[in-house]
């Protein structure tokens, strides 16, 4: 049974979707998710074409990890030699164990784009591999534009190919770049090159005619042994291959072993999930497998026969990838999921009932779990009463003014313990960020542990769109207590109000999970 290497390039093409924009921080959070669930390559950016990309590399340097992290780049340039090009030496610089480098494999790319004679191109290819090959470099050769110039010149297509091999290449992977091709050509393509040169191959698909998944399958079916996609399909215009999708069609419809920890993915629901989270992006209810609603079955005749006979409306068992079925009139919603991670919560208890009813609640009021585990992990403990009441909130005051042009923006925070009262002003750049140094303030008072607590990323969702400026907003706020992340949550049509549910919900997670007992009233 062939292996096949996932290649993820999330990191790179996934940040070509419009609408993404991942920080270093981001980029590192995907990366250890990638790592974690063994995919066999990580493409980390392209280190010559910008400064995060380069911080990227650096930071991933001094970080340990399973797979292999690569660099992207081009082949060199007409006018340098390999040796003083900027993108080859950008990928030396970088210190990583792979590179990927793109060639064009199209005679209308290269004569007509590039400007340059189709001997030269090949001389580029060769040059660059060589280069790499030099440095001790694994080196995945991207022959861009692949099947389109196939169509054109099937004999330079498959040169190119060649040359990248001969050069030392130790992946040669075809490249559906406007992703409009078909997977009949796919399959013929791939089989041919298969027969013309010794390197394993992989495939880059694009999927703007909806055939990215098909592509990519019908290549592995040819005999390739990479697939190069992204998470959730994110990429340029339409996006790129989903490996959310073809990971699990690989395992389980062609019986195939994929990436290091093949076992991973039945985990994988939460990779897709939690790298939407962190691109702020609403999940696809709609995807295949991972979808909120892959496996969610409405009432009425599904729902008897899927109770009897699961097969009867789904293609392979929720949990093989993670997913849960959905019955959408059943009680028992998120139940065993509680009590998988909640060992406290005792099945049949009031309070497991209990926090499935809350949770239900607030998750028709839009909170969402997922990448809030502090938020959720309170909301259990609560319900156990094992939370202490740690103060209680009198009120917080916001106001934003304008002086000579500029906003100026103050909170007041005013707390209680007992008849002791903790009243405390903050400035900010912001509105929220006035009411969290006003609250910081006033609690430092009363736990100066909080001092601890860092702040390390603060997103919004607006739930509803077209309800505009009055929309339900959701906040997202990671912070880190002495080396501990902390993931909050908070719902509410009033952004100052959901900011001030999560961030109380970090004050709260933290004194409560460090063990910390309340002030003396
Ligand atoms: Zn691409």
């Amino acid at each position: 049974m062939p292996r096949i290497y996932l290649y993820d390039t999330t990191l790179r093409d996934g940040t070509q979707r419009a609408g993404i924009s991942l920080s270093l921080e981001d980029k590192i959070q995907i990366a250890h998710l990638l790592d974690e669930f063994g995919l066999d390559y990580i493409e980390g950016g392209w280190p010559a074409s910008n400064p995060k990309d380069t911080a990227f590399f650096q930071a991933a340097r001094s970080l340990p990890w399973q797979s292999r992290i690569a660099a992207f780049g081009s082949t060199r340039r007409k006018e340098f030699s390999a040796t003083e090009d900027p993108s080859l030496n950008g990928i030396v610089e970088a210190g990583v164990p792979v590179a990927t480098i793109f060639g064009k494999a199209s005679p209308f790319q290269v004569r007509d784009i590039l400007g340059i004679d189709l001997d030269d191109n090949l001389k580029m290819v060769a040059d660059s591999v060589r280069y790499l090959r030099d440095h001790d470099i694994e080196v995945v050769f991207d022959a861009e534009h692949f099947f389109d110039g196939a169509r054109l010149d099937r004999e330079y297509a498959v040169a190119v190919c060649e040359a990248a091999a001969e050069a030392g290449a130790q992946w040669v992977v075809l490249c559906d770049t406007n992703g409009g091709s078909l997977p009949d050509w796919i399959r013929e393509l791939t089989a041919l090159v298969g027969r013309r040169i010794s390197a394993p191959l992989g495939i880059h698909a694009h999927d703007d005619a909806g055939l990215a998944v098909a592509n990519s399958l019908a290549a592995v079916d040819a005999g390739a042994t990479m697939v190069q996609g992204t998470i959730n399909g994110y990429g340029e215009r339409c996006g790129n291959a989903n490996l959310c999708t073809i990971w699990p069609n690989l395992v389980f419809k062609m019986g195939l072993e994929a990436g290091q920890k093949p076992a991973m993915v039945q985990e994988l629901t939460r990779l897709s999930r939690t790298v939407a989270e962190i691109a702020n992006l609403a999940p696809d209810a709609g995807a295949p497998y991972v979808g909120e609603n892959a496996f969610t079955h409405k009432a009425g005749v599904h729902v008897g026969a899927v109770r009897k006979h699961p097969e009867a409306y789904e293609h392979v068992p929720p949990e093989s990838v993670g997913q849960k079925r959905r019955v959408l009139v059943s009680e028992l919603a998120g139940k065993s999921n509680l009590l998988y991670h909640y060992e406290e919560l005792r099945p049949g208890s009031a309070e497991l009932a209990q926090v499935v009813e809350e949770v239900k609640r607030l998750e028709a009021q839009g909170y969402q779990f997922e990448d809030a585990e502090s938020s959720m992990a309170l909301l259990v403990q609560r319900a156990l009463g094992q939370v202490p009441e740690y103060y209680q909130v009198e009120r917080f005051h916001v106001s934003v003014t304008r002086d000579q042009a500029q906003p100026v923006t103050e909170a007041t925070v005013r707390l209680r313990v007992g008849t002791r009262s903790f009243l405390e002003v903050g400035a900010g750049d912001g509105p929220v960020h006035a009411l969290d140094n006003a609250l910081r303030k006033a609690l430092t008072g009363i736990y100066p542990e909080v001092e601890d607590l860092k702040l390390t990323d603060y997103k919004v969702r607006v739930l509803d769109g077209r309800a505009a400026t009055a929309s339900t907003v959701r906040v997202l706020v990671r912070s880190e207590f002495r080396g501990q992340p902390i993931s909050t949550v908070g719902v509410s049509g009033n952004i100052l109000e959901a900011s001030w549910q999560a961030l109380l919900d970090a004050v709260d997670y933290s004194l409560w999970n460090s063990g910390i007992t309340p002030m003396e009233a």
